[in-house]
């Protein structure tokens, strides 16, 4: 009992308010500040010219401090304050004001000078800004009051009735500071109400912002469409469907030549053919197609609702026939074709491996003659894994002592004499066994990892070289990888200087695919290796798009004339076709190879057309350092077949 009357009036006491509360009472604070501090100011002249001697000085004083008092309080509390702070000053503008009617009672006690105690009693009651300091208020100037009533001055019944009138006043003053808390609780409450409001309207502000930005980010700028950020996230929420089920399928989409049109028409036609694309992917996909633009002119289309690969296939048809139609752009009537793979969201599968086989399947339309679709199927899927393991093996291979090299001899016709090999690279993985070049290398290539077999093969050839008493000149593949990268040419530099070989014993293949990509600088490269005294084939001539002056640019000294030519002999233009290749090296100033010869039919039509050399299986396969070495003893010791009409070197085999 007594401690939960100590706890109420502990609660009573020390509790404080709040900071709402307080600023609802600050203005009613500030107007008693206000009032009071221009009754001071008055009273201070008034004190001054009605007073005199000690009582001049003690009204003037207080009144003065009262002012000061009270224009402190109205600086302090100008703006927003702490409830305590706001407690504190109504506290000591109420003590000011009880000084100075404790000070004017004392300088002329008049009785209805006690008047000011209930006055002050309800104006310290209705500014006060806790409960506790309106009982406090209120108690000091009642007990102030009791203390001054002097019975000498006034008759019992005057006293009784004064203590009656002012505790009634009290009373009136407690219950004028209930009602004007519970009214300044409720604009408190409203205040913090607003503030609230006006917290959750940012709130809901910055939510906005943040989506507006996050979708931005989500977008692409040209197209509107979800882009590949977006993509991804999309692709992440389609949890592939078990299987029995209508599947989801993943398109994507390529549009065929399209960097042409941006070379020919600028890239202003460009964007809007690319907006018309768009608009036609979405008028094709309407509900059941999730477009996204991945950049450039591809996109990817999540399609729903295709329960099978013929259903996607025929929808796929449509698509690239809408594509198809003509485009008017800026007056310009424009043709364009798409490519498209791809693939079921299959149950189990990353989302990763999903784009992957799209992607795979897109390649393969592409390879097809592009303007076509192509689906992945079970047998991508074989080769493509086949592919994924050889790709991840050539990561972790250790080429230097992997990669082997096989030698095919090059025969020179007026000579019939081996005058040099080809080194073909040989790689025998670790984990998968032997792997054919053409797949590895290509492997390789789209992956940058040629360069490392370069190298690989070039160091091979140099310990050859080295090895062998009679050395023959050997021929080594690079790529487009090799010439294009600066570096890769100074390290290839770099081991050729270390060797110390004559260059003469060097000749480097390229191919015109190879140095498509950046002609100029693939030159650049090529004619640091023709600087330094090796010789440089174009490899799989005729195959490529070569024109007569961008060959006469080339530092070349051979024309290696495809395989495919040759093995051609039954299409009477083949003659035609491979002599007038002879006579555009020729023109050239460089030699004529022929690849592929086989038989002696093709090797009769190789003379006839005027080639220099030729190399084939007729001569020999690929084969090792020590069988080469002996058809090049074999040759060496027989130096009068040089000259002989019907040298035999077939069947080396
Ligand atoms: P390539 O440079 O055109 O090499 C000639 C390829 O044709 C060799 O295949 C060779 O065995 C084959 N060949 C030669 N004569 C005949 C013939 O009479 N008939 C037939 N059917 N084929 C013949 P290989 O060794 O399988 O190499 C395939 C391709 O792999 C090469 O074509 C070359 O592009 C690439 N390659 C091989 N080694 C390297 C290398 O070290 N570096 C680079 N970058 N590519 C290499
Ligand atoms: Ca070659
Ligand atoms: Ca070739």
């Amino acid at each position: 009992m007594i401690s939960s009357i100590g706890n109420f009036l502990k609660n009573l006491f020390l509790q404080g308010t709040t900071d709402e509360i307080a600023e609802a009472n600050r203005p009613i604070v500030r107007g008693y500040l206000g009032l009071a501090f221009l009754y001071y100011a008055i009273m201070v002249p008034v004190h001054f010219f009605a007073l005199s001697g000690f009582h001049q000085f003690k009204m003037v004083f207080i009144s003065l401090t009262a002012t000061m008092v009270m224009a402190g309080g109205l600086w302090l509390a100008r703006k927003p304050i702490r409830a305590h702070k706001l407690e504190l000053i109504a506290g000591t503008a109420n003590l000011a004001v009880l000084a100075n009617v404790i000070f004017a009672v004392h300088t002329d006690y008049v009785i209805s000078n006690l008047i000011y105690f209930p006055m002050m009693a309800l104006a310290f009651a209705f500014t006060s800004v806790t409960i506790r300091m309106a009982i406090t208020s209120i108690t000091v100037v009642l007990g102030v009051l009791y203390f001054e009533l002097r019975t000498d001055f006034l008759g019992q019944g005057e006293v009784y009735g004064y203590i009656g009138f002012a505790t009634a006043i009290c009373g009136l003053a407690f219950m004028s500071f209930l009602q004007r808390a519970i009214y300044v609780a409720i604009k408190a409450k409203e205040a913090a109400e607003a503030k609230l409001d006006k917290a959750e309207s940012k709130l809901i502000e910055a939510e906005r912002l943040n989506i507006a930005m996050s979708e931005r980010a989500m977008t692409d700028s040209l197209t509107g469409l979800p882009n590949r950020r977006a993509f991804f996230a999309y692709l992440k929420t389609r949890t592939p469907k078990a299987s029995g089920k209508c599947p989801d399928w993943l398109i994507a989409l390529d549009l065929d030549g399209f960097k042409m049109v941006n070379d020919v028409y600028g890239h202003i036609v460009g964007d809007e053919l690319l907006i018309s694309v768009t608009q036609r992917l979405q008028k094709q996909g309407g509900e059941i197609a999730h477009i996204s633009r991945m950049g450039g002119d591809e996109f990817n289309i999540i399609l729903t609702g295709m329960p099978d690969e013929a259903a996607c296939e025929a929808w796929c048809e449509t698509l690239l026939q809408a594509i198809a139609a003509p485009y008017d752009v800026e007056g310009r009537l424009i043709q364009l074709s798409a490519s498209l793979g791809s693939t079921k969201l299959t149950e189990g599968l990353a989302s990763t491996s999903i784009i992957r086989n799209a992607d795979y399947a897109l390649l393969h339309a592409k390879k097809n003659g592009k303007n076509r679709a192509v689906i992945f199927t079970n047998e991508h899927e074989k080769i493509a894994t086949q592919r994924f393991e050889i790709e991840d093996a050539l990561r972790s291979a250790d080429f230097p002592s992997e990669i082997e090299i096989l030698f095919q001899p090059q025969v020179n016709l007026s000579q019939d004499q081996v005058v040099r090999a080809e080194a073909l690279a040989r790689w025998e993985c670790p984990e998968l066994g032997r792997i054919e070049p053409d797949q590895f290398i290509k492997i390789a290539e789209e992956s940058g990892l040629i360069s490392k077999i370069t190298l690989a093969v070039l160091g091979k050839a140099i310990e050859a070289l080295k090895s062998w008493d009679n050395p023959i000149p050997l021929a080594i593949n690079l790529s487009g990888h090799d010439l294009l990268s600066n570096q890769v040419m100074d390290e290839i530099i770099e081991v050729l200087e270390a060797s110390d070989l004559d260059p003469s014993l060097l000749e480097f293949e390229v191919t015109e695919t190879a140095m498509m990509a950046d002609t100029e600088k693939a030159c650049i490269n090529l004619k640091r290796l023709s600087a330094l005294g090796y010789s440089v084939a174009l490899d799989d001539f005729g195959t490529g798009y070569s024109n007569f002056n961008y060959l006469r640019e080339l530092p070349i000294d051979k024309l290696k004339v495809d395989r495919s030519f040759v093995e051609d002999i039954g299409n009477p233009m083949t003659e035609k076709i491979l002599h007038s290749l002879a006579v555009t090296a020729s023109a050239l100033g460089v030699d004529c190879l022929l690849e592929g010869v086989e038989d002696e039919l093709q090797l009769i039509m190789a003379k006839r057309v005027g080639a220099h050399s030729v190399q084939g299986y007729l001569f020999g396969k690929p084969m090792e350092s020590d069988q080469l070495t002996d058809v090049i003893d074999k040759q060496n010791n027989k130096p009068n077949e040089a000259s002989n009409p019907e040298p035999n070197l077939r069947g080396i085999k």
